[in-house]
């Protein structure tokens, strides 16, 4: 299994994830210009990509799901929540029941319901024969249920979205302020690190931050907090960017 990041962060949003003889996208926050550009840049274009997964309905995930679904016949999975957000009758929408896993070609999908501001967000762990990666952006607050979901992860991209004090220190708007600090907005840097810390020591070798404010975030800042939990754990880390796009990373490779 191995995975890359097409771009990520409040301006965009796209996972690809590639089994044996399967590629799957998860959100697409992109237009179909910009996403075939994206694509173009880990070797693929939009008409290899087998299925596209929506995580919710926020602008960042889903803005250029129904153009790339229907321009390439490529099917779609959403929870009803989201999928009730999609009024196009041409596009083959399959319906996720939240609360059980199911299978696209040798992926056996988990759909993990997290608290976050939309109709019925989910986010999901992959699993191969060989290979388990987790995905886990726009979140409010991490629960029992959700950590036991990415226990048995070699790799994830999770949120490492605002440094605490940045935000609340910034000058977004308080009700903003708010919204992205609160249980259904987004994980602090602080937050992620605590996650981390409850899953760690454990399966996970490789860690991808994603989903970092522009504003209230770095890079810097977070692969600082990554560094430092490193000295006490065993793992390697990337931070995703917002305007360009990783290399694919390979879980033979990187977990072993
Ligand atoms: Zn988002
Ligand atoms: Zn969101």
């Amino acid at each position: 299994m191995r995975f890359a990041c097409l771009g990520s962060g409040s301006k965009g949003n796209a996972t690809v994830i590639q089994g044996d003889s399967l590629t799957l996208m998860v959100d697409c926050g992109f237009s179909l210009k910009e996403t075939t550009a994206r694509l173009r840049a880990i070797g693929l274009s939009p008409d290899d990509i087998d299925a596209i997964l929506v995580t919710h309905e926020h602008g960042d995930h889903i803005c250029g799901v129904s153009t790339l679904s229907r321009r390439c016949k490529i099917p779609v999975w959403a929870s009803q929540g989201t999928s009730d957000y999609f009024s196009e009758d041409d596009i083959r929408l399959n319906t996720i029941n939240v609360h059980a896993e199911f299978l696209i070609g040798e992926l056996t999908i988990r759909p993990v319901p997290v608290p976050h501001d939309a109709r019925e967000p989910c986010q999901f762990v992959f699993r191969t024969k060989d290979h388990c990666f987790g995905l886990l952006t726009d979140v409010g607050t991490i629960n029992e249920r959700i950590l036991a979901a990415y226990e048995s992860c070699e790799a994830m991209l999770l949120e490492f979205n605002h440094d605490r004090a940045l935000l609340m220190g910034g000058d977004y708007p308080s009700a903003l302020k708010r919204r992205v600090g609160g249980e259904w907005g987004h994980l602090s840097n602080e937050q992620s690190c605590r996650f981390l810390q409850a899953l760690l020591p454990g399966e996970l070798k490789f860690i991808v931050a994603g989903h970092l404010s522009e504003s209230n975030n770095s890079p810097e800042i977070v692969a600082a907090e990554l560094s430092r939990l490193a000295q006490k754990y065993s793992y390697r880390f990337e931070i995703a960017a917002q305007h360009s796009v990783s290399c694919w990373y390979e879980l033979d490779n990187l977990c072993r």
